[in-house]
């Protein structure tokens, strides 16, 4: 091994909090008390709660080195493939930190908050005009939430149309949120195999629509990292059956201002604010999953909306045939400020973020296919997949590469996932990243090819470098322990 950002530097163990510090200890000192004592209630009567005691600086240098154990976009390349994981510039941080937004309180009367509801509805126009589609809601706090909020829609839509259908088509690229957003709403979702080429054919699409069925959601770019370039074909197969087509467009970074949603036949799309709009997302962590649709499907949109009456902003709920309400409020407005600026900031380079990303997973697809295979030996979108195919041979797997990249100083790579791709190992370096990175990684991947055939050994027990090695991953998953 050459050269290493890797973890060797200054890390610290760590105890719990409640194996640190002295009974007794405080993080500040109470005057001495003037009034009779008396208990506050019961929870603090007796003991109290069982918090540790520590004083301030135990406490700051606990989450602080705590801290420094975790690897994130702003320590190093975090290509985890289907996740977007790409820099946030920290002006967007910034915009949304403004007291006048941050401090913004939802119960505002919408007189004193003319900016916030201006920031929104003209957020929904941008959103708009990047996906092509007409109108958008911004309420739904998750990609997720935001399939849940379009299986709402098609059933609404249906049953204003006089009838209920009970099915939902779902590709086996697709993201494994959508067979589950489908079933929440009540749908059977019907598997469709995609073709040797990774994609739809729209003749097994219009084979398996008939009209008990709502529709069809696809993930495109698709889980494969491969763009469906029978869409329009699909889309036309559904909708001459009476069906709404639902486009998963969580990885809209490999798209923005290059394909226009509406004129592939898309009537709903959702987007991922905290994977392509500069939020840090992770941890599940509060997110947005704005859903775009065409003007026909816009009364079904969730409310309250935000309309402009002459220069004015209001908030209005009436949308008789609207699906309701998905989450508090209006959605994780911080979120959306982010998406703004970000936005705003980027004005008509957008386009070039995404020729980047795809550029970028490009040049990684052909700087390791030679050594790691490659089951789509095609262009691919924002990401590409390999498998572990050719160091099977060698007893060596997906998961001992990707514990071997982190002594190389890299976030493994999304792995065996898709399920349509045994081994796979998916990689997204976003346009974040330099060529200088970018070399780096391939050169660690194709050092890691060599040692698996080299010294297996080393791969089987890699990391070595972190601070925990292989964890039982079994016994974690099925006895956690949560008691700290
Ligand atoms: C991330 C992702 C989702 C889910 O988004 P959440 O915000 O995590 O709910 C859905 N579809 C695709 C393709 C994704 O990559």
């Amino acid at each position: 091994m050459t050269s290493s950002t890797g973890t060797t530097g200054l890390i610290f163990n760590e105890p719990l909090l409640w194996e640190m510090g002295a009974k007794g200890r405080m993080g500040f000192s109470m005057p001495p008390r003037d009034v009779p004592k008396a208990p506050v209630d019961n929870q603090l009567a007796g003991d109290g709660p069982d918090f540790a005691d520590l004083c301030e600086p135990d406490i700051v240098r606990h989450y602080t080195r705590l801290s420094q154990w975790n690897i994130g976009v702003d320590s190093s390349m975090y290509p985890l493939g289907s996740c977007t994981m790409k820099y946030n510039p920290k002006t967007n941080e910034r915009q949304a930190a403004l007291p006048g937004i941050a401090t913004a309180h939802p119960f505002l009367p919408s007189d004193h908050c003319q900016g916030v509801l201006g920031l929104i509805y003209k957020l929904e126009q941008m959103l708009a005009e990047v996906t092509g589609l007409d109108a958008v809601t911004l309420q739904p706090a998750a990609g997720s939430q935001g399939e849940l909020t379009g299986m709402l829609i098609f059933y609404a839509y249906h049953v204003s149309q006089g009838k209920r259908r009970t099915k939902v088509l779902i590709p086996d690229t697709a993201h494994g949120t959508n067979p589950a957003s489908a079933a929440l709403c009540g749908f059977r979702s019907v598997p469709v195999p995609s073709n040797d080429q990774g994609v739809l054919d729209a003749k097994i699409v219009s084979q398996l629509m008939d009209d008990e069925t709502a529709g069809i959601m696809v993930t495109n770019p698709n889980t494969l990292g491969l763009f469906e370039d029978n869409i329009k074909a699909v889309a036309e197969a559904v909708h001459a059956k009476g069906g709404l087509v639902y486009c998963d467009g969580a990885n809209f970074n490999a798209v923005m201002g290059v394909v226009d949603v509406a004129r592939c036949g898309v009537d709903i799309l959702h987007l991922n604010l905290h994977k392509t709009f500069s939020t840090p997302h992770g941890g599940g962590g509060p997110g947005a999953g704005p859903v775009c649709v065409t003007r026909d499907l816009a009364p079904f949109l969730p409310v309250p909306r935000a309309v402009k009456e002459n220069t004015r902003y209001e908030w209005s709920e009436n949308f008789p045939q609207s699906v309701g309400k998905l989450h508090a409020f209006y959605g994780n407005f911080g979120i959306l400020v982010r998406a703004y600026s970000y936005i705003l900031s980027l004005g008509n380079h957008l386009q070039q973020v995404s020729q980047y990303a795809v550029l970028n997973a490009n040049y990684i697809k052909e700087g390791l296919k030679d050594i790691f295979h490659l089951p789509y030996d095609r262009p691919c979108m924002h990401e590409c997949i390999f498998t572990d195919k050719l160091q099977q041979p060698y007893k060596i797997t997906t998961l001992d590469i990707a514990k071997r990249l982190m002594d190389y100083g890299f976030h493994p790579p999304t792995i065996y996932f898709p399920l349509v791709v045994s081994g796979a190992i998916m990689i997204e370096p976003t346009e974040s990243e330099s060529k200088d990175t970018i070399d780096g990684f391939i050169a660690a991947m194709r050092q890691i090819a060599k040692e698996a055939a080299a010294t297996p050994e080393l791969l089987r027990l890699a990391p070595h470098f972190a601070k925990l090695k292989r964890l039982d991953e079994t016994r974690a998953a099925r006895k956690p322990c949560l008691c700290g």
